[in-house]
């Protein structure tokens, strides 16, 4: 699949930017007067909302399409709306809105997004299409493959994080391979972080926008209000314009390449030693695998089974300790004895399920 850029390239991220919802001709005007100012790439603002629960406010519907048609006529920025059926798509289109999006919640329903693309054949205007809710890499792929095959070209993806049932200081958490993985299978798609909707506060917004820049996404979607306090909906999560402008300010972008030779040199040193220690590590690991397999076939002499419970909580609990002394986290010292257990519980299952007497070197 070969898509197009759904926004001119450019060495600065990509700006999407605007109120959660349209509430008001003159809220959605003031959002947006503010920041055209600003130089924002693309204004954003949801007309239908589909909320978690009944009883929320749903959206002010078609009426707010003529909004943003002044919104274009007024400042000149382009505009975009989230679609979540086909009336929604012929209305937007009718208005002339420049960019459609597709919900989270609507992404993880290909029935929707079929009836989506089928209204979209034939139109020639760019979707961006948000991760399901749930971290479902493949349902993501599949609503972008749905609209790829009703001819739409110009698709940007928007990574706006995941449910969690548990305590986390996110609305919605990052799970950051997830969309990096998106953007190794489609490397030349657009990917947007929301930060808005990853953090559901304030007060952490630019500290993943940046994580985001830093992982070499293309732009960024965010949530801006004129009175963030009083919005309809997400109000603990949006900013004011001048918040937004500080925001921006604040972010440190950095280019993917350069042609600085002595940067370049350092670089390459930097990764023949991370080569180096790859290849001890690969080294390492294989006589683990051996010692392992040595186990195993005296575990099979023995007649004993391969899987120790205590031993493997006391492996656990000891890597963490040492991991804890060397600046490892818990979590990646979990993860990684887990993926070398299974390994070596595999060569102890080789070896025990070998005929007998197939090895006698040992
Ligand atoms: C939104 O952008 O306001 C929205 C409803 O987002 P999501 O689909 O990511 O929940
Ligand atoms: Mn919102």
């Amino acid at each position: 699949m070969q898509f197009q850029p759904v926004f001119e390239k450019s060495e600065r991220p990509i700006l999407i930017a605007g109120p959660c919802s349209a509430e008001t001709e003159a809220q959605v005007l003031t959002a947006a007067h503010a920041l055209a100012e600003q130089g924002i790439d693309l204004f954003r603002s949801g007309i239908w909302k589909p909320r978690t629960r009944p009883d929320s406010f749903e959206g002010v519907g078609s009426k707010g399409l003529a909004w943003l048609r002044r919104v274009k006529e007024e400042t000149g920025l382009r505009v975009t709306t989230e679609v979540a059926n086909a009336n929604h798509v012929y209305e937007a289109l009718k208005y002339g809105i420049d960019v459609l999006w597709i919900g989270a919640r609507t992404t993880v329903n290909p029935f929707s997004v079929q009836e989506i693309a089928d209204a979209l054949r034939g139109a020639d205007v760019p979707v961006m299409v948000k991760n399901p809710i749930n971290p479902d890499l493949k349902l993501w792929m599949g609503a972008i493959e749905r609209l790829y095959k009703a001819g739409i070209r110009r698709i940007a993806a928007i990574h706006r994080g995941f449910s969690y049932f548990g305590d986390t200081r996110y609305r919605n958490v990052p799970r950051w391979q997830i969309p990096l993985e998106l953007k190794r299978r489609f490397p030349d798609m657009q990917l947007i972080c929301d930060n808005s909707h990853i953090c559901g506060r304030r007060d952490i917004l630019l500290e993943v926008a940046q994580k985001a820049l830093d992982l070499n996404f293309d732009g960024l979607m965010t949530e801006v209000h004129p009175c963030p306090d009083e919005a309809w909906s997400d109000p603990a999560q949006q900013l004011t314009p001048v918040d937004y402008g500080h925001m921006v300010g604040r972010l440190v972008v950095r280019q993917p390449t350069t042609d600085d030779t002595d940067f370049l040199e350092t670089l390459d040193n930097l990764r023949h030693e991370i080569d180096e220690l790859d290849d001890e590590l690969f080294n390492l690991l294989a006589r683990r695998m051996q010692v392992a397999e040595r186990i195993g076939l005296y575990k099979k002499r023995n007649n004993i089974s391969i899987f120790q419970p205590a031993r493997w909580t006391e492996i656990v609990e000891r890597a963490v300790t040492k991991g804890a002394q060397l600046g490892l986290s818990r979590e990646f010292v979990e993860v990684l004895l887990k993926a070398i257990h299974d390994e070596s519980i595999n060569h102890q299952e080789k070896v025990m399920s070998e005929p007998r007497g197939a090895r006698v070197k040992d």
